[in-house]
Formats: C-alpha cells, sequence, structure tokens
C-alpha cells in the first residue's frame, strides 16, 4: 500500500474505533494486521472454545494456525471433510465461546453487514457466542447501509471465485442476481449497534486494505 493509501486506512480505522465505541461496542486500533492478530488473541482466554467465519482478513492475519496450534478448542472448518461434516461444526461454533470473523461492511453509524452463503456467520454474530471479536479493515469503510450493499454485491464474485462456487458471477466477475444453490449471496445480517449486548463485540479496526 502507498503511503497515502496507509495514511488514509490509518484516519478511517482511528475514526471508526472512536465511532463505533459511542455505538456500544469495544474497539481497538491496529496498525496492521500482525498487532490485529495481537489483539485478536490477548481476546481469548485459555482452554476457550472458539470458531471462526470464512475470512480472508483471518487469514492475513495468520490468526487460523495460532488458533488450531494454542490452548483452545477450536472448532476448525477448514478441514478436508465432507460438507456434512463442515456443517456440524459450524452448529457447534454457534454455541462457542468465542466467534472470531471480519466483516463485509461497517457503516460510518456503526452498522455491521454481513452476506453468507450457508448463513453460519450471520447467525452466531447475530446471537450465540458470548464473545465476538470482528478484525475490520479500512477498507470495509462504507457510509451507510447502500453503499454497504453495494460493496457486498461488489465483492461477492470474489468470495464466490475463492470458494469455488459455480455462480454466474465466477464466469462474469459481476453480480448476476442469481438466487441458485451455489450463490454466495444466500443470507444478509445487519447488527445496528452494540448496546443491547455490551462487552459482546471487540472490534478491531485495521489501519490497512485487508481483506474483501
Ligand atoms: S447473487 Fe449470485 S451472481 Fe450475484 S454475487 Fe451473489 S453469487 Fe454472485
Amino acid at each position: 500500500m502507498d503511503k497515502y493509501r496507509k495514511r488514509r486506512a490509518q484516519l478511517v480505522a482511528a475514526e471508526m474505533v472512536e465511532k463505533l465505541k459511542e455505538k456500544g461496542y469495544e474497539t481497538y486500533y491496529a496498525e496492521d494486521v500482525e498487532e490485529a492478530r495481537q489483539i485478536a488473541l490477548s481476546l481469548i482466554p485459555e482452554g476457550a472454545s472458539v470458531g471462526v467465519g470464512g475470512s480472508e482478513t483471518l487469514n492475513a492475519m495468520n490468526l487460523i494456525e495460532e488458533l488450531r496450534n494454542g490452548p483452545y478448542h477450536f472448532f476448525d472448518r477448514y478441514q478436508k471433510l465432507p460438507f456434512s461434516e463442515i456443517e456440524e461444526i459450524y452448529r457447534q461454533a454457534l454455541n462457542a465461546d468465542v466467534f472470531v470473523s471480519s466483516c463485509n461492511a461497517v457503516t460510518r453509524d456503526g452498522r455491521l453487514v454481513n452476506m453468507d452463503s450457508s448463513g453460519n456467520r450471520v447467525a452466531a454474530i447475530s446471537y450465540g457466542p458470548r464473545k465476538v471479536i470482528l478484525a475490520v479493515g479500512a477498507n470495509k469503510v462504507v457510509n451507510n447501509l447502500d453503499e454497504a450493499m453495494d460493496r457486498i454485491y461488489h465483492i461477492a464474485p470474489l468470495n464466490a471465485m475463492r470458494v469455488k462456487h459455480k455462480a454466474p458471477c465466477v464466469e462474469t466477475g459481476k453480480c448476476e442476481g442469481c438466487q441458485i444453490h451455489a450463490s454466495v449471496c444466500n443470507s444478509i445480517g445487519i447488527i445496528n449497534h452494540g448496546h443491547k449486548t455490551v462487552g459482546r463485540f471487540h472490534i478491531i479496526m485495521i489501519a490497512e486494505e485487508v481483506g474483501f
């Protein structure tokens, strides 16, 4: 990232740390993905059960290996197993002590917006795990819900490619508005604010462009 984009990312991340705090979330500023990983790990107690949402940001943070090899009970959704068994891991993660994910978009007024294929990440962020840690690159910040949906449908073809779904956008590079089994756009979740569940949401704003 060039120095101007980095500076913009720093400004956006710092702004959102303050704005999201006002919306009832615990917030943290991370200069880069390494610092974000350290903050995330500091928030996960030894012995905790941990689930994760599918996320390029968590991969960039090298967090999955830490969870796999650390003193946690990790519900590892990345094992090479039949999808029926992966779905069982998704269900176990709904009752994990801690759920770690990113967000597809965060609005400047504090709404956390996510789109899922199976709905497991949307569900776990909404309810279940007692602690939710969200690592969010500055590139995920948008002005409002309309921009959030624009962003999500703009990046969804990349997610469809990543998870190798046979959706039409994989061939065209843009949303074709499909409603098929292979769609990665089946569930939309919006968290409006954190005031109902003070202490549950921990949002790490990363001063980098990271993740889709
Ligand atoms: S709705 Fe279908 S075509 Fe559009 S981005 Fe999602 S998976 Fe791709």
